[in-house]
């Protein structure tokens, strides 16, 4: 014997009653399956995200063997889009090649979607014209009195397949029961579920899954059964109503993604010469001194760190102000997980914006003088998804060519046209602008404070190009914040205001010592980013421990100096060393007599045996950064520096291609607030030693 154990929940009272439909699920099983069902249904009726149901109904009728029917399930297919507009055409096309016309499935689609409320039930379309047939307005016709024939077996059989959940199994029984109705020709369902965007078509003997069929987020959908004209309608509603199904166990047709690499991988790609393949090219890396792998330090503040029991000189550190080890921003972390725990548990837009959020964008907004803000989980993240939001294909994005990495995948990843112009050069940037066609959003993006180079962007020169040529201009600030404009970027160090067109990007894990990224605008910008930065969107937010260390240090340097003005004289004071050294370092220091045979960023010759000492001074068009890249030449060379340096207890890092361009490899030296006069003194004299050993 089979029993129907069937499950219907709602808000505010019975549906019959007013109340607002939650969930309903009908199952057919052996008895001894029953009892976990109904926990199963009941938890489902209690946790759902349409809301919490306030009204349950489960009933369970045994059902008599003669009047089940069998049948077989129909085969899953999977086809893939970008847009909910190209699932739904392809939708279209499936259906009009299977028997129904395209204007009966076009007029009924629109029908579907025009409508703003959920119909529990199906309409009844004619195949032919589109016209709906069924009288029931809201209600739609129902189906019920359908389940697998062996629901473990099918539900191992799906798993097994890649397809879990309830959603596929429940739709796929009734897809098949559907389409075995007398008249009926194919169906096309669109679920209510907002998190739920897949959708199906089914027609012949085939159950076609297809996504995105609506935007995420959206609580409506709907079924479209289509059927041949003069079908009984009475006799349909019957056989969907009335009449037991049970569907036996699913087969299954691999996607068109599956079906290609299973067709390709064994024959050109084995995993013997895919090793072999990845084995090649990490050897090569090495061959070209531009392998890369991690060394493990233990920080102590932003001037040393530990490794291997030796104490280090840490001049390669991005933590200029010295606050990712300071004493106030471990305790505004510990206060923050003593208040609010280690996790956020969800995105932002769910669960995870606890209120540090909020008074951390009022601050952000404050020091950077906007609007509003908005908190990313990383730098990285931030330029992704800013850009991907603002600007899509047929948009323009104007890029300097030596902007960061993050910038760049943004830019790819929007798929608007991507525009490069030459390093901090307005006639190169004028003349892109002037070709740009009529057509097109357009966005103008550079590095605020340059991350190889320490070198800063014209920010005013690029904002007026940006007025003028109406794009927005956004500037990356992640090794400006809390360095330059006292600690409040670039725009405040050109004294630029508040304006509608500028867009500043930072990052929370360089001077701020914590980890994160931000973005700083009109509060239009920011909403329309809460909304359509997928980054922000899909990701789960920051813990409160980097959110607390987070506050503290922009509430620092909204109200406290002193660690950007230590830093500041950190910076002049490395200048004035390497200087003293003899060593030339673009935009900190110049020769005094230019000698340009000398003077070639890739050779900056210190106490070369065959050539004259040089007189060194600060540079005319000295740039207050701490990034100092002390140019080399070779990554051969760069690495050999590097490691003598180690010898000596200095850390700096080697720079090499693909990072900066091919020839140009340099150790990027750092400073922060930490370094004391002494430190820095010797990091000079070191190097100097160090680069006349090592040419
Ligand atoms: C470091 C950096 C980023 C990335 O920031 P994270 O918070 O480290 O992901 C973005 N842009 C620039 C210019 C950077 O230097």
């Amino acid at each position: 014997m089979k029993y129907s154990i069937r499950m219907r929940a709602a808000q505010g009272g019975p549906h019959e009653n007013g109340g607002h439909h939650i969930s309903g699920a009908e199952r057919i099983l052996a008895k001894d399956e029953l009892a976990s069902a109904a926990g199963e249904l009941l938890l489902r009726a209690l946790h759902h995200s349409k809301g919490e149901a306030d009204f349950i109904r489960l009933t369970v009728d045994a059902i008599s063997p003669e009047n089940i029917h069998y049948m077989p399930c129909l085969a899953i297919d999977s086809t893939y889009h970008t847009t909910p507009e190209e699932t739904q055409e392809s939708a279209i096309r499936l259906l009009s090649a299977h028997g129904i016309s395209e204007k009966a499935v076009r007029t009924a689609l629109h029908t579907l979607l025009s409508r703003n409320t959920t119909m529990r039930g199906a309409m009844i379309i004619d195949c032919e014209t589109g016209e709906r047939l069924d009288t029931l307005e809201d209600r739609g016709i129902r189906v019920s009195h359908l389940g697998f024939a062996n629901p473990l077996e099918a539900s191992l059989q799906l798993a097994a397949a890649g397809f879990t959940g309830d959603h596929i199994k429940e739709a796929l029984v009734l897809a098949s029961k559907v389409l075995a109705a007398p008249g009926v020709v194919g169906e096309l369902c669109i679920s209510d579920d907002p998190d739920y965007v897949t959708g199906y078509v089914s027609y012949g003997t085939t159950y076609h899954r297809l996504a995105p069929i609506k935007e995420l987020g959206n609580p409506f959908g709907g079924r479209l059964f289509f059927v041949k004209p003069n079908t009984d309608l009475f006799a349909l509603r019957h056989y969907l109503e009335e009449q037991t199904i049970l569907v036996k166990s699913p087969t299954i047709i691999p996607t068109n993604e599956t079906a290609k690499e299973a067709s390709q991988s064994p024959t050109n790609i084995t995993h013997a010469t895919l090793q072999h393949e990845l084995q090649q090219e990490l050897a090569d890396l090495k061959t070209r001194a531009v392998h890369r792998s991690l060394t493990t330090y233990t920080p102590i503040n932003g001037a040393r760190a530990q490794a291997n029991v030796r104490t280090y000189l840490m001049m390669t550190t991005n933590n200029y102000l010295g606050l990712a080890q300071s004493a106030a921003l471990r305790e505004a972390a510990a206060k923050a997980i003593k208040i609010y725990g280690t996790g956020s548990g969800g995105s932002r837009l769910l669960s995870g914006s606890f209120p540090l959020f909020q008074q951390l964008e009022e601050n952000l907004a404050q020091l950077k003088n906007t609007e509003a803000a908005l908190v990313f989980n990383t730098g990285y993240m931030t330029n992704v998804g800013v850009i991907s939001a603002l600007v899509h294909a047929g948009d323009h994005i104007i890029s300097d060519e030596l902007n960061h990495a993050s910038i760049i995948d943004g830019c790819r990843l929007s798929r608007a046209n991507i525009h490069v112009y030459q390093h901090n050069d307005i006639t190169s940037l004028i003349k892109v602008m002037a070709a740009l066609p009529p057509t097109g959003r357009r966005l103008i993006i550079t590095d605020g404070v340059f991350s190889m180079d320490g070198d800063i962007a014209p920010l005013p020169a690029l904002l007026d190009i940006a007025h003028q040529y109406q794009a927005w201009l956004a500037v990356d600030d992640a090794h400006a914040t809390g360095v330059i404009g006292d600690g409040r970027g670039t725009a405040h160090h050109f004294g630029i205001s508040n304006d509608p067109a500028l867009i500043q990007i930072g990052t929370l894990s360089k001077a701020i010592g914590s980890e994160g990224g931000f973005v700083c605008a009109s509060r239009l910008v920011i909403d329309y980013l809460i909304n359509k930065a997928r980054s922000f969107i899909f990701s789960t937010a920051l813990s409160p421990a980097d959110i607390g260390a987070a506050l503290a240090a922009v509430q620092s340097l909204l109200t406290a100096k002193a660690p950007v003005k230590r830093l500041q004289q950190a910076i002049q004071t490395m200048t004035t060393a390497l200087a003293e050294a003899g060593i030339l370092v673009p935009g900190k220091t110049e020769a005094i007599t230019p000698q340009s045979h000398l003077v070639t960023a890739a050779s900056p010759v210190v106490g070369n045996a065959t050539e004259p000492p040089q007189v060194v001074k600060k540079a005319q068009n000295f740039t207050p950064t701490p990034i100092f890249p002390i140019i080399v030449g070779s990554a051969e060379r760069a690495l050999a520096v590097a490691n003598a340096m180690k010898e000596q207890g200095i850390i700096l890092s080697a720079v090499r291609p693909p990072t900066v361009p091919q020839g140009e490899s340099r150790l990027r030296l750092t400073v922060t607030a930490d370094h004391s006069e002494a430190d820095i003194r010797y990091v000079a004299q070191t190097l100097k030693t160090v680069l006349t050993q090592q040419l």
